[in-house]
């Protein structure tokens, strides 16, 4: 595999593939940008069909980090990891990850993203300390980032649907860790929830809150007053954009646009677009407070920075008749100019 021949090669400063026959584990770990500082972001544990399709993933997934730190106002470059395939000792290939992640001495800093778990972070801590994501004590930023994730995603949502979501129906597109915090705060003050995910137990334990279920490949076609992507990227695209139920998008997937045409379609049909990577940066927070040993406290006030920024660049891609997606690669774009200075 060639990453600058990949169709998400940007100029990523840095791609490493990992890996151990042994073990049976394989992944890469992709340095995007590390102009505002050292690179974060998760580390996503998932199976691919094709092992070209990891790479983009990765180089994509990266490139979105540098977006999502910078926009945050976050002192981290961007970066990502992937392992796609996991060997049967799991803790043996989680200490060799955390070795790789070692050796690049603090280039890039790992978490939590889809697959992966606090107790794979307390294992790859065992070998490395570029990671965050593990609980610290009372008081201090540490632990699960998703609940941050949702606080931020939950309080957009409500700047979107104008301060309140009391008797607004929204449409969850899977609920798993995010979506899961997501949904109980919505119901927290009363919104509908519509619920779609592939997995039957993830559902069941939001079906408490009161929430009616849709088939997973409708649950972006249910009326509802805002649709929340919070499952995996691409799912607003060229077939789904025509049949979407909502006017409003916020949630917490990552690279939710296909492609960058599909923003200009969601225009096109009068949608406003809460760009993924704005909304859904609690979790980054939480992992870039940990890392430099802030409290919870700035967590929270960090996190309550997020909607005000959404309210900001959807209001200005109203005014220019654009998506608000590129508002914010705009802002993003001359902050990193700035500090390459
Ligand atoms: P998760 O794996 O816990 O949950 C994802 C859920 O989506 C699962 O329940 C899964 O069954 C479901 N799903 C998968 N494919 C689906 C489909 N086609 N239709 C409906 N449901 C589907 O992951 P998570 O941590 O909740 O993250 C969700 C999304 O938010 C991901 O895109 C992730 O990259 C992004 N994100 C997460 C965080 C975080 O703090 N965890 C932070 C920023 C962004």
């Amino acid at each position: 595999m060639n990453p600058k021949t990949n169709a998400a090669y940007d100029g990523h400063e840095e791609v490493v593939f990992i890996g151990d026959d042994a073990l049976g584990y394989k992944g890469i770990i992709a340095i995007h940008s590390t102009a505002l500082g050292p690179a974060a972001g998760g580390c996503r544990m998932w199976t691919y069909a094709r092992d070209e399709d990891a790479l983009t993933d990765a180089l994509r997934l990266s490139r979105g980090m540098t977006y999502k730190n910078a926009m945050a106002d976050l002192p981290l470059g961007g970066g990502k990891a992937v392992i796609y395939k996991m060997g049967p000792d799991r803790a043996a290939c989680l200490r060799a990850f955390g070795a790789e992640v070692e050796k690049l001495q603090g280039r890039y800093i790992t978490a939590e993203d889809v697959g992966a778990t606090v107790s794979d972070m307390k294992i790859i801590a065992r070998t490395t300390s570029y990671v965050a994501g593990i609980p610290k004590e009372e008081g201090q930023a540490g632990g699960d980032p998703s609940p941050w994730t949702a606080l931020g995603v939950f309080l957009s949502i409500k700047a979107l649907l104008g301060g309140s979501v009391e008797g607004r129906t929204i449409a969850v597109q899977g609920v798993g860790a995010v979506g899961r915090h997501l949904c109980q705060l919505l119901a927290g003050e009363a919104a509908k929830l519509v619920i779609g995910d592939v997995n039957r137990a993830a559902l069941v334990r939001i079906e408490p809150l009161g929430a009616e279920i849709a088939p997973a490949d409708q649950i972006h076609a249910v009326n509802a007053d805002l649709f929340a992507p919070c499952a995996l990227g691409a799912g607003l695209n060229q077939k789904s954009i025509p049949e979407l139920g909502s006017k409003i998008i916020c949630g917490a997937a990552n690279n939710q646009l296909a492609t960058e045409e599909d923003g200009a379609r969601l225009v096109a049909a009068g949608i406003t677009y809460a760009p993924d990577y704005v909304v859904n940066a609690g979790g980054i927070v939480m992992v870039s407070c940990e890392y430099l040993g802030e409290s919870e406290q700035a967590v929270d006030a960090k996190v309550r920075a997020i909607a005000p920024r959404v309210m900001a660049v959807v209001e200005a891609g109203r005014r220019e008749g654009v998506s608000p997606h590129l508002v914010s690669d705009r802002l993003v774009r001359a902050k990193i100019a700035a500090a390459r200075k």
